[in-house]
């Protein structure tokens, strides 16, 4: 392992001899990395290079695998009871008289679920995190209360899960696994984890490969079938869980997770846009929330958790929201900001983002900055994300907000005016989708994107041809960028607001008319939208609940729902709505 500053050493238990890697100050709490299938410790070398300042790290190869020993004979020598041998023997070794917290990915977290609901480790282990990874007994318990009461939404959730787990039918196939991994799978396999998991080069995986993927095959065959068709009653957590759910797990699916609460009551959870293998693809949030948790356990105070809604999907997460200084934008910022997201305000007014971003921090943010950027202007936009990239990283969700209002006949808008608006409406959607969107392309961790759109992008005016122009290209461009994001779990959203109580009405402009009857018209629309009096919170909240259900297009007023209704069923109505001359 290349880590700088590690240790190694040799710990025995059950007959088998585990290698075992500590970094960091063995003073400070301990931190127990478990790996998955078929990995080895390496898989955390970037996770644990992250925590190492921080806390006494510890990683080791799991029975079989890496520079660990493997049992003889192999079958009967993977059990659960087994492997929990070997986690005690090392916490023993590494941390004799203080509980360590324990963090397991994909089978290391199927494991760590078995050490820290026996009672034998009751008092070792401190906390537990866990990723990608069930607990064999409560997935059993999963399976049986849907076999028992099928409806059929549990049909599709165990039909669901049934066709993520084609490779569990497969490893328990004699021989075959084996053959495959020491022949064209092992070869190929760390370019299938680049292509497909977007999993980046690096000292993973090891050389080992081919035998720990042959040998861990095992870990299947001893436990699995056992555990689901008779899963233990008592698997309770005895120490407090974080989970981490990646959206976008190709073999696990997030409804696994429904009633955790009754095993592990408490329990934290989070959410990431992200593929199975996240302590190779996002260590930068996994060792960040491990950290969190590590220390909110240690300090014996639970977690300052966010309150907000949708706190589980988005806390930590790094959302970026354009026009974030006014209206809808602003109550956006808010919004991600409550549910613990890590929130990026820009405008164009320096003043009023750095407002939003003070007031971010307020309402529950744990970090929140301001930037500076006219979203129209292609340079400033390819600054903006490439500061955001190299200083935060890549944003989880876009909000393509910013745009400005223009009122007035087809004759009375200038080339100027056509210009402007288009400018801002549509170049800037355009400039931050495909700027940040290449970014989470790259990333190849999923992630989403709204844009901000209107009632106007379906509803026919002759009061504003500009507006509603811009405002259907930008409906368009996101059906369009949705179908060919789609394979990367990139969701793409188009909000149609409706009349929302916002400063728009009194800097939207109005053409053909000279300044005070422009003054006169913006105050009257601005009365018109007091009266009216939805407010842009209730939009910031629809936007929220169309990430997190990965919605394509949200009409958000009930009157924007009903024109919705009508361009799709009666568009004749709107079309005659249209001439209708608006009040001057
Ligand atoms: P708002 O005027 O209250 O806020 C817009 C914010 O965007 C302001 O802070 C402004 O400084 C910023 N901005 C404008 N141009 C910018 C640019 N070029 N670069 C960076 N920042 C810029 O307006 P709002 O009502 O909150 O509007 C937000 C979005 O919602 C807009 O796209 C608007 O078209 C859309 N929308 C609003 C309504 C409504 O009724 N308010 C209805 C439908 C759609």
């Amino acid at each position: 392992m290349t880590l700088k500053g590690a240790r190694e050493r040799r710990v025995r238990a059950g007959g088998v001899d585990l290698c075992v890697v500590e970094l960091g100050d063995p003073g400070q709490p301990t931190v127990v990395l478990v790996h998955g299938y078929p990995d080895s410790k390496e898989v955390w070398s970037e996770v644990a290079s992250r925590l190492a300042d921080r806390f006494h790290v510890v990683l080791y190869d799991v029975r079989g695998h890496g520079r660990s020993s493997a049992p003889l004979p192999l079958r009967g020598g993977f059990t659960l009871e087994k492997l929990t041998d070997d986690f005690l023997a090392v916490a023993n070794a590494v941390s004799p008289g203080r509980p360590v917290h324990l963090v397991g990915h994909d089978w290391g977290s199927v494991q760590g679920w078995e050490f820290v609901t026996v009672r034998r480790t009751q008092g070792r282990i401190a906390s537990f995190t866990s990723m990608s990874g069930p607990s064999l007994d409560h997935f059993g318990h999963w399976i049986g209360q849907r076999v028992k009461r099928p409806t059929p939404r549990r049909v599709g959730q165990l039909l669901g899960q049934g066709a993520k787990s084609w490779y569990v039918y497969l490893l328990h196939t004699p021989r075959l696994p084996e053959l495959a991994w020491r022949g064209p799978l092992g070869r190929r396999w760390p370019r299938l984890l680049e292509r497909l998991e977007k999993v980046p080069r690096g000292d993973y995986p090891t050389a080992s490969l081919p035998d720990d993927a042959a040998h861990g095959a095992w870990l299947y065959r001893d436990n699995v079938r056992a555990r689901l068709s008779r899963p233990r009653a008592d698997a309770y957590a005895h120490a407090p869980v974080q989970l981490v759910t990646p959206e976008d797990d190709a073999y696990l699916s997030q409804r696994l997770y429904d009633e955790l609460e009754s095993w592990a009551p408490q329990l934290t959870r989070r959410v990431l846009p992200a593929g199975h293998w996240v302590p190779r693809t996002r260590p930068d949030r996994v060792s960040a929330w491990i950290e969190e948790f590590v220390t909110a356990v240690e300090g014996g105070r639970p977690e300052q958790r966010p309150t907000g809604r949708y706190s589980d999907r988005f806390g930590g997460q790094l959302v970026l929201v354009t026009g974030a200084g006014s209206g809808i934008g602003r109550a956006t910022a808010f919004a991600f900001a409550e549910a613990g997201a890590r929130v990026v305000a820009v405008d164009r007014d320096t003043e009023s983002a750095v407002r939003t971003a003070e007031l971010a921090r307020l309402v529950g943010a744990p970090e929140a900055w301001s930037e500076t950027a006219d979203v129209s202007d292609e340079q400033a936009m390819e600054k903006l994300a490439e500061k955001v990239h190299t200083e935060l990283g890549v944003v989880d969700v876009l909000v393509n907000n910013a745009g400005i209002g223009l009122s007035g006949g087809f004759f009375d808008t200038t080339s100027d005016d056509w210009r402007k608006v288009l400018d801002v409406n549509l170049w800037g959607v355009i400039h931050g989708c495909r700027l940040f969107g290449r970014q989470m392309s790259e990333r190849g961790q999923g992630g989403h994107i709204v844009n901000i759109a209107s009632a106007a992008a379906y509803q026919p005016s002759r009061a504003l041809p500009a507006y509603s122009t811009s405002k259907a290209a930008v409906l368009m461009l996101s059906a369009c960028l949705r179908a060919e994001l789609a394979g990367q779990d990139i969701g793409v959203t188009a909000i149609c607001p409706g009349l929302v109580n916002t400063n728009i009405t009194t800097t939207a402009r109005f053409t053909g008319v000279d300044a005070e009857e422009e003054a006169r018209r913006q105050q009257r629309t601005a009365r018109l939208y007091g009266r009216r009096n939805y407010p842009p919170e209730k939009v910031a909240d629809a936007i929220l609940r169309a990430v997190a259900r990965d919605e394509a297009v949200v009409p958000v007023t009930p009157e924007a729902r009903g024109a919705h209704l009508l361009s799709r069923f009666s568009p004749m109505v709107l079309r005659a709505l249209a001439r209708i001359k608006p009040p001057v």
